[in-house]
């Protein structure tokens, strides 16, 4: 598999998933800003080498990363968070909530049980409250914390030649008790979603949305009351 990339938006690109690196990797984005950019998520570990020559092949060089915004600790999108802060140096965020699941390296919290891996350990430099807002180059990375899939779920908000695109990642669930999934505060999250009104929606496993129309539709039909 050559390197590859799928653009997104203007400086937005879908860097590592299924067709782009390994079979279980979640989806990962690159978003890069004048004097920076940044990662989300780091696909399970397994194929770190072809997911940097994947951003690479975007032409932003991987010395301009950052910082790696994890949208939460499932080893499908922080299990190469530790080998690329070695490697790159970026500072690892995470919720506060799913930060010592990643630090640990915890197999059932991780999903990497259920994976049949384990989960390389990682330090998290920065632990989300929920809700900051970065500034960064020319824009911003907003986060919102959307608790449900695991306690410290959040999605990354930034805006792209004025379309708001949204990292909502497992937008789609699965609750299950192992994560110590919340189904009243997974729905809860969920209008919190719609309520943003996003012009794109980059999921974990299904893709990259487009429209708000299709955006709302998406997240409503995970909505049961
Ligand atoms: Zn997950
Ligand atoms: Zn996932």
């Amino acid at each position: 598999m050559g390197p590859r990339n799928r653009p997104v938006k203007d400086n937005i690109w879908q860097v590592a998933g299924s067709g782009l690196t390994a079979a279980e990797d979640a989806a990962a984005y690159l978003v890069a800003f004048d004097d920076m950019a940044a990662l989300i998520d780091s696909g399970c570990g397994r194929a770190t080498d072809l997911l940097l020559t994947n951003i690479e092949s975007t032409g932003v060089a991987v010395e301009r990363i950052q910082m790696l915004l994890l949208t939460h600790c499932h080893i499908d999108h922080a299990g190469g968070a530790a080998e690329i802060r070695d490697r790159l140096g970026c500072a690892i965020v995470a919720h506060a909530l799913d930060a010592d699941a990643i630090a640990s390296g915890d197999e059932r919290l991780t999903a990497a049980d259920w994976y049949g891996r384990s989960m390389v350990p990682c330090p998290v430099d920065w632990r989300l409250e929920g809700d900051e807002h970065m500034a960064v180059g020319d824009g911003g990375i907003r986060v919102v914390h959307i608790p449900g899939h695991t306690p410290g779920s959040v999605a990354y908000l930034t805006e792209s030649a004025g379309n708001l695109v949204l990292f909502g990642q497992d937008v789609h669930g699965p609750l299950d008790p192992g994560f110590n999934s919340d189904r009243r505060a997974y729905q809860e999250s969920l209008r919190r979603l719609l309520d943003l009104r996003a012009d794109v929606l980059c999921e974990g496993h299904y893709g990259i949305l487009s429209g708000q129309e299709q955006v709302a539709k998406f997240i409503r039909s995970f909505l049961t009351s």
